[in-house]
């Protein structure tokens, strides 16, 4: 390996002790021995809480902070969470039950996605949460489940906005989209939604997901600002909040760092004091899946075997894309690239060797690492994945080839 070749980000967040990671607190040997089997993903319930803490300490002080629970929808994940933020966003009725199992207010909870069907609909507004609302059919099968049942239905409309968050790894906004409903539609919604008995709450404006661009995320807020003052200008229904995404990404292949979330802060804060005193009041909220528990989980499996195959090194372990499709390169990215992979146990140790890491699987695809330098490992020694604690576990195939699910740990 050259020495001008891209490096993964520094991966800080956790703790070394005595050349073993540690993970809410406790040293990652000891933890599997404590859950008994591997693979497992592990999330570091401080390391969550500190994110949370650096989000409300560099955003606007009056924005709302929401958790888009896809991202990570363990049960004590989201328990742990419904105490730090403003609110919990939810994809669908599965996740909206977790919600409310761990104790969020309803209207603290909205519902987004398309393709809700009348019951998801009907168990929505029974519980009183808000729905996000993705299309005009949607919002005339709310106006008769209201007709119906007599009970007065949350609603906010999605937009889909006319730009895009550029340079982001998923858009979800701009050009023609199967998410919310155009902006040049809008008004027109807007002048339905004032005839029919609905509790209105606002504006969806969700362009991008993944950008760790802070010029392309300024745009993108300043855009999202606009727009919804726009529409909120001549809205014949009261706008009370418009919630305008977020995307902050964090860095997983070589050659990405992490956002500056400073400057994001400062620009938002300043987009926020720009808006004219005469315009209505309006809360904002930035909804984040990622960005809140990605760094703080890791994926942990353990070597079977080393296997050395016409010169290269293969770690064969009992973990793979089962567990986590995202790390083996086939959720969503075009060029495969390594996330960052250590020796859980043989952490910062001298002797290295470029060796690949390979789950159980019968296809090529089960690839965890391709030719990384690691410490040297043997077999029983534990692979940890980093960045795991997003899109990890329920983004997985986890019936491919019938293996045993791993278990989660909250620590
Ligand atoms: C998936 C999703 C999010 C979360 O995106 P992250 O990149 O995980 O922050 C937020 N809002 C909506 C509408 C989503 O669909």
């Amino acid at each position: 390996m050259t020495t001008n070749q891209p490096k993964h980000a520094p991966m800080i967040q956790f703790p070394v002790q005595d050349h073993c990671l540690v993970i809410g607190g406790i040293p990652l040997t000891r933890l599997a021995q404590r859950i008994g089997s591997t693979p497992f993903y592990a999330y570091d319930r401080q390391l969550i809480s500190t994110r949370v803490q650096s989000l409300r300490q560099h955003l606007p002080p009056d924005i709302l902070l929401h958790y888009a629970m896809k991202a990570n929808p363990m049960p004590a994940v989201v328990q742990h969470l419904a105490g730090l933020v403003d609110g919990i966003d939810v994809a669908s009725v599965g996740e909206m039950k977790v919600a409310l199992d761990a104790g969020v207010t309803p209207e603290n909870i909205s519902f987004a996605g398309p393709g809700k069907n009348r019951q998801e609909l009907a168990c929505a507004i029974a519980a009183g949460i808000i729905i996000n609302m993705e299309s005009e059919q949607e919002l005339e099968t709310i106006a008769q489940l209201a007709d119906e049942t007599g009970f007065h239905p949350k609603v906010a409309v999605r937009v889909n906005p006319d730009f895009e968050l550029k340079s982001s790894g998923m858009r979800m906004g701009g050009g023609s989209k199967q998410f919310g409903i155009d902006a040049e539609r809008i008004p027109a919604v807007l002048q339905r939604i004032a005839q029919l008995k609905l509790d209105f709450e606002g504006l969806h404006i969700f362009s991008g997901s993944q950008n760790l661009r802070v010029e392309a995320i300024q745009e993108a807020h300043e855009k999202t600002l606009q727009l919804g003052l726009q529409l909120a200008s001549t809205s014949p229904v009261p706008i009370r909040t418009i919630n305008i995404g977020g995307g902050f990404g964090v860095p997983y292949f070589p050659g990405e760092n992490p956002l500056d979330l400073s400057a994001v802060g400062t620009n938002l804060k300043q987009l926020l004091a720009e808006i004219p005193a005469s315009s209505p009041n309006i809360r904002f909220v930035v909804e984040l899946g990622r960005y809140i528990v990605a760094e703080a989980g890791i994926y942990v499996c353990r070597v079977l075997e080393k296997k050395l195959s016409r010169g290269q090194v293969f770690l064969i372990t009992n973990g793979g894309l089962h567990h986590h499709l995202a790390a083996s390169g086939n959720f969503g990215q075009v060029i495969r690239k390594n996330y960052p992979v250590a020796v859980g146990n043989k952490m910062y140790i001298s002797e290295t060797e470029t060796a690949s890491v390979v789950g159980p699987l019968c296809t090529p695809l089960d690839l965890l690492a391709n030719q990384m330098e690691l410490s040297k490992a043997e077999p029983g020694d534990l692979i940890v994945v980093f960045q795991s604690g997003a899109y990890g576990l329920t983004a997985s195939p986890t019936s491919f080839l019938s293996h045993p699910a791993p278990l989660e740990i909250l620590a």
